[in-house]
Parts: C-alpha cells; sequence; structure tokens
C-alpha cells in the first residue's frame, strides 16, 4: 500500500532531479565549450606569429622587430607566449621563463599539463633559415577556478535545498496526519444514532472537511433511509393488524354460533374471504415493490396501443358498464420498454380512473412529441378528483386520500408508488392534475 509521505518524498525527489538537470548540464556544456575554445585561441596566436616570421620585413628578426611583433599579437587572456632565437628568450610582457618551458618536447601537439595549462612547443624557421622556437602556454587556473566556485555554489545551494524541501514536506506531512486521524476516529466511531463531527476546533483542510461533509451528509442519507424503512415497516404492520383483528373476530364468532346461526355463519365466512383476499392483494404488491430490479430490467420492442387495448380489456371484464375511450395518434406505436412493468403502469393508473371516476367514462390517449423521442399517455377520468395540497402526496407508499384503510375495497395505497418506482427503472416520468370534485388527469412520459 502506497504512504502519502513516501509519496511526497519521491515527488521531492523528482523535482530536485529535475532542477538538477537544468542547471547542470547547460553550465557543464558551457565550460567544456570554454575548455575547448582557449585551445583554439593557442592555434590563433601561433599562426599569426608564422605569418608575421615569414614577412619580408621580418627576414632578420632583431629583438626589437620580436618586441614589436609581440605587441601586435591580439589580446588573449591569460595566454603567456615565450620564444627562443639565436639561444636567447624573450617573452611578451618580460614575465618570468618557467623552469619546466625548455623540458617541453617540440613540435608536439598541445597537451593538458596536471589538466591547469594548453602549452603548444613548436619549432619555426626565420627568413634567415635560423630556429624560432615559440612556446604558447596557456594558465586554465582562472578558469577552472571560476567553475569549481560555480559548480560549488550550486552544489551547496542544491544540498541546502535538498535540507529544506525535507523540511517543508515533514513538517506539512506533520500538520495533515491529525487531521486524518481525526477523521479516521470519528468514521470508525459514527453510526446510524450518533452524528457527531464536531471538529474540537481542530483547523482542517478544505479537502478534509469536504470528507466529513460527505460523511455528514452519507449518514443523514443512511438515517433518513432507515426512517423510511421503520415507517414502512410500522405501515405494512399497521396494514395486516386490521384484516387480523377482523379474522381474529370472526373465527371467534363462528367458534361460538357454529350450530346455532347459519346466516352469521355465512356472513362470517364471506368477511373472511374479503380479507384474506385483501391480504394477499396487499402482499402482492409488497413483493412486487420489492422486487423491482434497477439493474437487470431486460427492454424489447413494445407496442403500448397493443398494451392499452389489453389494459381495458381486462378492466372492463370486471367493470362492464365502464365506458373507456381511448385514441391512438401513432399507429403502432412502438417503445422500447418492458411489456410486464409498462403494463403493470397503465393497469394501476387505468384502474384508478376507473375506481374514483364516479362511473363516468375514462379518456385515454396517446400522443407523440414534435422529436419523436418521447410518447406520452394521458389518463382522465371525470371523477372525485385530488385536492391541491393532495397531489405531491399520492405516490408515497401508504398513502390514501382521507386515510382510511380500504374504504369500499378501493385499495393500500402502494399503486401510484409502484408506479413511481417502475418508472424510475424504464426512465419514464408521471405527472398528475387535478380539479377537485372534477377530474383528473395523470400524464407519463416514456422513452420511445
Ligand atoms: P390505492 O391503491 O389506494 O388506489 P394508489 O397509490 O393507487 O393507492 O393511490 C393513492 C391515492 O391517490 C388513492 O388512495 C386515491 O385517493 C388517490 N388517487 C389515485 N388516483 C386517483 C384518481 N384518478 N382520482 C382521484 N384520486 C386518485
Amino acid at each position: 500500500m502506497k504512504k502519502i509521505s513516501t509519496e511526497l518524498t519521491k515527488n521531492y525527489i523528482y523535482i530536485l532531479s529535475l532542477v538538477l538537470v537544468i542547471f547542470f548540464i547547460p553550465l557543464y556544456y558551457i565550460a567544456k565549450y570554454q575548455y575547448s575554445y582557449s585551445r583554439q585561441e593557442i592555434y590563433s596566436s601561433l599562426k599569426f606569429l608564422e605569418r608575421e616570421f615569414s614577412e619580408e620585413e621580418n627576414r632578420v628578426l632583431t629583438p626589437e622587430k620580436l618586441y614589436d611583433i609581440f605587441n601586435e599579437i591580439p589580446e588573449v587572456g591569460d595566454l603567456s607566449i615565450y620564444i627562443l632565437h639565436k639561444d636567447k628568450f624573450f617573452t611578451k610582457n618580460n614575465s618570468d621563463i618557467p623552469d619546466f618551458l625548455l623540458t617541453l618536447p617540440s613540435n608536439r601537439k598541445i597537451k593538458l599539463f596536471k589538466n591547469q595549462y594548453w602549452f603548444l612547443h613548436k619549432t619555426l624557421k626565420s627568413g634567415e633559415g635560423k630556429n624560432i622556437e615559440v612556446f604558447l602556454i596557456k594558465d586554465l587556473n582562472t578558469l577552472f577556478s571560476f567553475y569549481e566556485q560555480l559548480f560549488g555554489a550550486f552544489g551547496t545551494a542544491l544540498i541546502l535545498l535538498i535540507c529544506l524541501c525535507i523540511y517543508i514536506m515533514k513538517k506539512f506531512y506533520k500538520s495533515f496526519i491529525p487531521q486524518l486521524e481525526f477523521i479516521q476516529k470519528k468514521a470508525d466511531s459514527i453510526n446510524l444514532n450518533s452524528l457527531d463531527l464536531k471538529t474540537e476546533n481542530m483547523e482542517f483542510y478544505s479537502e478534509f472537511t469536504s470528507i466529513l461533509i460527505s460523511y455528514e451528509n452519507m449518514i443523514k442519507r443512511l438515517q433518513k433511509q432507515s426512517e423510511i424503512q421503520k415507517d414502512f415497516v410500522n405501515n405494512v404492520s399497521h396494514e395486516l393488524k386490521t384484516p387480523i383483528f377482523i379474522i381474529k373476530s370472526y373465527s371467534k364468532l363462528i367458534k361460538k354460533y357454529f350450530n346455532s346461526d347459519k346466516e352469521l355463519l355465512v356472513e362470517s365466512v364471506e368477511a373472511l374471504t374479503s380479507e384474506v383476499n385483501n391480504m394477499e392483494k396487499l402482499i402482492e404488491k409488497l413483493l412486487f415493490l420489492s422486487r423491482i430490479d434497477y439493474q437487470n430490467t431486460t427492454k424489447e420492442e413494445v407496442d403500448l396501443t397493443e398494451l392499452v387495448e389489453d389494459v381495458i380489456q381486462e378492466i372492463t371484464i370486471f367493470n362492464p358498464k365502464q365506458i373507456v375511450n381511448f385514441k391512438s395518434y401513432i399507429t403502432p406505436c412502438t417503445i422500447n420498454s418492458n411489456w410486464v412493468l409498462c403494463k403493470q403502469v397503465v393497469r394501476n393508473i387505468v384502474d384508478n380512473a376507473v375506481k374514483y371516476g364516479n362511473n363516468n367514462p375514462v379518456n385515454i390517449e396517446i400522443i407523440e412529441d414534435n422529436n419523436h423521442e418521447f410518447v406520452t399517455l394521458t389518463v382522465k377520468d371525470s371523477g372525485v378528483g385530488i385536492k391541491e395540497e393532495e397531489l405531491p402526496l399520492i405516490f408515497d407508499k401508504f398513502y390514501r386520500i382521507g386515510g382510511s384503510r380500504s374504504e369500499e375495497g378501493k385499495g393500500h395505497g402502494l399503486g401510484l408508488s409502484i408506479v413511481k418506482s417502475i418508472l424510475d427503472v424504464l426512465d419514464g416520468k408521471i405527472s398528475v392534475s387535478s380539479i377537485y370534485n372534477q377530474e383528473t388527469t395523470f400524464t407519463i412520459k416514456l422513452k420511445k
């Protein structure tokens, strides 16, 4: 597992290596260029002398002429020139003749003497045919000591920089470790019932504050979910309590009046059957809600017109007097969806329109949007309607207008929450508009 401290050190080393490359490599090449350029300077001076000695006016080399030539040589820094002519030494600035001069081999190419001098010893001929020994010595000590100092200064600066970086890195590392430890401690101790993320006056980096905020939001979300779950269990228990109470009461009646009151017996059995059916429906709906699979819903080509006609047929079998008008403005109306889930949606909505529609005709329409991306299904009834303040609540689980349970066998308040969950899976949308005591329209938008 990677450690932040190690990673930080690595990054500092990368940066320092980069600094090293950026500064030292060009410096090295500049030094190298100057070093070889100084060699070039010796050759140029030698060429100059050769040219001077070959001139007619210098056929007979007198000491005066030699000094004249010396004066004409272009100035080159740290270059000493010695000439041995007719057993006499001449120097440019009357400088001392070094001891090693005569030991230098003649007509040799340039050599480096102890790495501090370039020297050249060449024998030339004067116009009279006499030997002229020329010694050119370039002192590199100034150049060397300049670069020695430069590299030394850079080296020292680099070492100081490394030390400084290590110090800064350690200081920075130490500054956020307590914050990380705090977050870890809090993460270990928080649970759904205790959400104590107080920072105890500790100053946090904004990144860590964001983590703490995320923790807080996560716990709040989990708390909300847990409350929803608790509510759900309470609602289910409440829904089951009433039929169980009724079943128990009728069972007692049957037990008591089994032989004496046949009429009561029939009435009790009918009530029992109705309650059991009611419970079965509730359990079916609950199971359906828990089984809706958000990930693994397969999609296929669904003819929405055919699907709506199927639903109308099923519903009118149980409600033969109910009039349902259906108009589809696109035929065939194929969408990429799931037949079973889509049918459940349409059935629940049309079912409600019939249940709460005061036996008036129900009108269903299918239209397509201008971009041909969505189809819109509207189901309109002219029934009891929904008050405006109740409109946002009707999609909540177990929400029934008026709150009374299974009033006239009308439902458990789960149908619309099932519709909502299915449409989440199918990428669909639902909206509702209503005029209380007059009409209600549900609009469903489905992707094509
Ligand atoms: P239920 O099974 O009770 O019908 P739903 O979730 O389908 O549950 O509906 C929730 C509530 O919304 C219903 O109890 C009903 O009061 C109201 N509702 C749904 N559809 C309509 C409608 N077409 N007209 C009037 N009220 C409706």
